[in-house]
């Protein structure tokens, strides 16, 4: 969904987590925190309580509209929760999963555990750059 470059918090955002956006972030927040309180911009208590309301409703909404809920994984479903271009929120909202549902597929079978995905076909492992 995003078409900003690997490396950029932006495309972190969108879901991808290889090293050169994990690094990005990393960067970022540590210049958002480093800096003297008067020259930075942390977030007030609001911004953070907003943006935890914001990521618990989504996170909620997905429980709530699951349908696909405690259906074994399937192939197909494991390359969508797998895509990490996507978010898990966006994911389970293809999949009519949860959330929580696509972050535990996500921990399980993700990269560096593919020796318990129960299928032959594997999603392509994305290739860090
Ligand atoms: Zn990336």
């Amino acid at each position: 969904m995003s078409d900003a470059p690997h490396g950029t918090v932006a495309r972190h955002s969108a879901g991808c987590r290889c090293d050169p956006c994990r690094d990005a972030v990393s960067r970022y927040v540590a210049d958002r925190y480093r800096v003297a309180p008067r020259a930075g911009t942390p977030m007030s208590a609001e911004e953070r309580e907003r943006v935890a309301a914001t990521r618990a409703a989504q996170v909620a909404a997905t429980r709530a509209e699951a349908t696909s809920a405690r259906r074994p994984w399937t192939a197909d479903d494991l390359t969508v929760a797998l895509d990490y271009s996507r978010s898990a929120v966006e994911a389970a909202r293809m999949l009519g999963r949860s959330q929580s549902a696509v972050a535990h597929a996500r921990q399980r079978y993700g990269p560096g555990r593919p020796e318990v995905l129960p299928y032959r076909e594997r999603p392509a492992r994305r290739r860090r750059a």
